[in-house]
């Protein structure tokens, strides 16, 4: 008896484990800008279709801590260092211009948001419809003259201005370098969540941008294209919507709750639930392309193994006691 409740511990640990270990890609392919030398002829040129949020190109001297696509963590790829406790992906582009430095709009569109919004300082996003895109600045100035949202806008307007180090989400004691937080994303922000890896604010997150929307800011200024029909959005599933995370962490909760109860209770078909629970999150997992998420339909099929073993047992009759 001991034993088994041994291998059950183990089985919640392992559950457990796979639960923080296994949900999120370790790796995303990651690019550098691609060189906007002529960005003040983009932006004149008034037939074309986008600009650079910015008067000057982004020459390498003027890239802070991402490229598209890098994670935090310290590698040779980033120009300098930025660590989270978590590993998480740079969804957009950085430059790093004085505070101060006027931001204008990338495409014609509507301002779907403009307010403040946590690291970011002061957040602008816009809607693209005609493209079937949304832009994101990141780390604006709340103290200076910006637009609000609900407005429309042309290619090259001014929207915003970029924040002082102490205001763009920086603050007094951890000053934030000023520089521009630059995405673009397939789709409207209507199209996302509001929370969770998928929320349409989104700028470090722990999934590849490239699977949830983002594209490369620099080659789509550069490209000036917009496919047929607009740029296609990834499908955003009803468990996205729903908070996946929360989701999964239910699941668990409960798999390991019904691994507790079916062996308080003697009451082992239970395991039945739990097994199906790791199967299932497993098939999620790896239709998300989770890394590592194989083992988990193989520990859901054990235990359900062992579940089905208990079922089907017959109880063993007592010992009589003959006197
Ligand atoms: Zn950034």
């Amino acid at each position: 008896m001991s034993s088994l409740r041994l291998w059950i511990s183990l089985g919640i640990l392992v559950l457990l484990l796979t639960a923080c270990s296994t949900q999120y890609p370790e790796t995303c392919p990651s690019s550098t800008p691609v060189g906007l030398t002529n960005a003040n002829e983009i932006a004149s040129d008034d037939s074309l279709l986008f600009r650079f949020p910015l008067d000057e190109s982004p020459i390498d001297d003027n890239l802070y801590f991402g490229w598209f696509g890098v994670s935090n963590e310290c590698t040779p790829d980033i120009v300098e260092c930025y660590e989270f406790p978590e590993r998480k992906f740079h969804a957009a582009e950085d430059y790093k211009r004085p505070a101060g430095t006027p931001v204008y709009a990338m495409a014609d569109g509507i301002i779907s948001y403009s307010g403040r919004a946590g690291g970011y300082g002061w957040l602008i996003l816009i809607d693209h419809p005609q493209a079937n895109l949304y832009s994101l600045y990141g780390h604006l100035s709340p103290s200076r003259w910006k637009l609000k949202a609900g407005t429309d806008v042309e290619r090259g307007d001014l929207i915003a201005y970029l924040g002082d180090a102490d205001e763009n989400g920086g603050s007094k004691e951890q000053p934030l370098v000023p520089h521009l937080h630059f995405g673009i994303r397939a789709g409207q922000i209507a199209d996302y969540p509001s929370r969770g890896e998928w929320r349409y604010m989104g700028g470090w997150i722990k999934l590849c941008p490239q699977n949830v929307g983002w594209l490369q800011p620099s080659v789509i200024i550069t490209s000036q294209e917009i496919p047929a029909g607009g740029y296609p959005q990834p499908k955003v599933g009803f468990l996205t919507r729903l908070g996946f995370d929360l989701f999964i962490a239910s699941l668990y909760t409960v798999g390991g709750a019904v691994f507790i109860v079916a062996n308080r209770k003697k009451t082992r078909f239970l395991l039945l639930i739990p097994g199906l629970v790791a199967v299932v999150a497993g098939i999620i997992f790896n239709h998300r392309g989770v890394t590592r998420s194989n083992i988990l339909p193989v520990i859901g099929i054990l235990i359900l193994a062992v579940g089905i073993y208990y079922s089907i047992q017959r109880p063993t009759p007592k010992p009589q006691n003959r006197s």
